[in-house]
């Protein structure tokens, strides 16, 4: 697999060429796309380029898309994930209207069209145990062997089918299949199960089923009702559309769908796989399916993430035919361009050190202007209360500074942003040797952060007034697994998770407006990075994470590369 870097256009994609030509060539009047979920975990950022492309198509070209949720594994789904997807879909800025669909909806139907195919002598019941089954299959390359069932008389076969659904055998016991050709190259071909017993209550239709249909005889079948023009899913079931189309072509069926396949994808530092989320929440790596770590649409959601970096995002990717893995930094960029355009420019100090301007009056308490966000003079300005005491961030001062430290220091004056220049006049230490303080004193003619001689110093610092200060933990986020393929190389996935992926401090200051800012918003703390509230905050305790750094080593690389070609 190739590693994508650049971005490629979304217009002119495969499967936008042949919407345009079905429609031009009028093969079709209306498309209609659908996302079909499994409801067995959340939905991840593999699934938002699904969903953008379905509902993204079905919007560009005037048609409709359909949510319909692939329900016919009742062990492992959950009405909570019934429920998290529809919010995670909406929350993607994506709607199906009326068209909410249940493949269980159809279990009746399909049902029917089992019967169908086995009076047909297209389908036969198969008493041999799912090991012999896989047995009897071959490989790539030897055929595989009859069931001894597999010409059973029909008769047989419908009496066999009936007693599985009146509950009467155990799980496993026998199976429906397809009857089609042993002999395939293509082993989905090779008498594919269509029906298996499960006992175990649905989410939906609760105990009126033992008997489920597989995804292959489900998902076509479901599609063709719906009026699915353009069937829609990943490369890894470009094998299964041969039987995909024998059953369309063997059932009486009211609309003929047509598969097309797309390339997954796939992210460095992360993995896309509900079973593999499902066991770092079961096994407690993270705080949950919407940890602000987890690819996952909710937790992206926490961590910050607008539902517009995420669709600008599925755009830059577009979509392709062959597998790569795109890198995080690109998702990435993909968001900060959309937080640095919104998100309101905020002080915040993750590592307090206090600052005393000895010069600026005791009990004085001004206001100074601190403009809302330089890249939307809509967004206009702020007063922030600036008084003696103040609290910078510890690592703006160095007392024996490198070359190549500009910011505070013994006797080095610095702009305190949209407020005055001070100067360091001494370093105050604790008995253990900690600095605990700087003795400033303040220029008051540099009102605005603006000196009228035109002295300019080489940094500007965020600030805090000691007395407005609201305390907050704030939790920094990093790659969920160090590397950036994790699980290769023959190493266990979860060997590879990244033990400072949280790091959490405590004791942190923010700006008073920053007590008021809504779950759902992303604010830019200056200098430091991007930060929202999480869930867990309340009045009492203020929770923020930091959604992303302001650094874009994604966006350098891309421009390195384009000077070096
Ligand atoms: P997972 O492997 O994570 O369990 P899945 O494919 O089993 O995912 P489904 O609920 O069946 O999950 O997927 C719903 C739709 O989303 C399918 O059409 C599937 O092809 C698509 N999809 C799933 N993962 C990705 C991905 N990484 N990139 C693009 N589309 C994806
Ligand atoms: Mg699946």
């Amino acid at each position: 697999m190739s590693v994508q870097t650049s971005a490629s256009p979304e217009r002119g994609d495969f499967i936008r060429e042949i919407v345009a030509a079905d429609l031009r060539e009028g093969r079709h009047a209306t498309i209609v796309t659908r996302f079909p979920p499994e409801p067995n975990g959340y939905l991840h950022i593999g699934h938002a380029k699904s969903i953008c492309l379905n509902f993204g198509v079905a919007r560009e070209f005037g048609g409709r898309c359909h949510l319909r949720f692939d329900d016919t594994n009742p062990t492992k789904e959950e009405q909570e994930y019934i429920d998290a997807i529809q919010a995670d879909v909406r929350w993607l800025g994506f709607d199906w209207g009326e068209h909410l669909y249940f493949a269980s909806d159809y279990f009746e139907q399909l049902h029917e069209w089992a019967v169908v195919l086995i009076r047909a002598g297209k389908a036969y019941v198969d008493d041999l145990s799912a090991d012999e089954i896989r047995e009897h299959r071959g490989t790539l390359t030897e055929p595989g062997r009859d069931s001894p069932w597999r010409n059973r008389p029909l008769e047989e076969s419908l009496e066999l089918f009936a007693r599985m659904r009146a509950g009467e055998f155990a799980n496993g016991a026998r199976v429906l299949r397809a009857r089609i050709d042993m002999a395939s190259p293509n082993i989905n071909l090779r008498d594919p199960v269509l029906y298996r017993i499960v006992h175990a209550p649905h989410p939906r239709t609760g105990d009126a089923w033992c008997i489920y249909p597989t995804y292959d005889f489900a998902h076509g079948q479901s599609d063709a009702i719906e009026g699915i023009t353009h069937s829609i899913c990943t490369l890894e079931f470009e094998d299964h559309r041969p039987l995909y189309d024998w059953l369309i072509e063997n059932l009486p069926v009211p609309s003929r769908p047509r598969q097309y396949e797309f390339a997954r994808l796939n992210l460095t530092h992360t993995v896309l796989s509900k079973r593999v989320l499902l066991r770092l929440v079961n096994e407690g790596y993270v705080r949950g399916w919407d940890d602000p770590r987890m690819p996952t649409i909710s937790g992206l959601r926490r961590r910050g993430y607008p539902a517009e970096g995420i669709r600008d995002f599925a755009a830059m990717i577009g979509v392709a035919k062959s597998d790569s893995v795109v890198e995080m930094g690109m998702l990435e960029h993909a968001v900060r361009n959309v937080l640095n355009r919104r998100a309101p420019r905020r002080f915040g100090v993750l590592r307090p050190l206090r600052m005393v301007i000895e010069n600026y009056p005791e009990g004085q308490l001004e206001e100074v202007d601190v403009i809302n966000n330089p890249e939307d003079p809509s967004a206009g300005s702020r007063r922030v209360p600036l008084t003696r005491e103040l609290w910078i961030e510890r690592d703006d001062f160095m007392e024996d500074p490198p070359a190549q430290f500009f910011r505070l220091a013994p006797g080095r004056e610095v702009r305190l942003r949209s407020a005055y220049f001070v100067t360091c006049r001494e370093v105050v230490k604790d008995a253990a040797g900690e600095i605990v303080e700087l003795r400033c004193t303040y220029d008051p003619a540099t009102r605005g952060g603006d000196a009228p001689d035109g002295r300019r110093p080489k940094a500007t610092l965020h600030w805090i007034s000691a007395g407005h200060a609201v305390p907050a933990e704030v939790r920094l986020y990093d790659y969920l697994f160090a590397r950036a393929d994790p699980g290769t190389d023959g190493v266990d996935l979860f060997a590879d998770l990244n033990p400072d992926s949280e790091k959490v401090l405590i004791g942190c200051l923010v700006e008073p407006t920053l007590a008021a800012v809504p779950v759902g918003e992303t604010v830019q703390f200056e200098r430091l990075g991007y930060f929202c509230p999480d869930p867990d905050s309340t009045p009492d305790h203020l929770v923020f994470n930091r959604t992303l750094t302001l650094k874009d080593t994604w966006a350098k690389l891309q421009a390195q590369g384009r000077q070096d070609a």
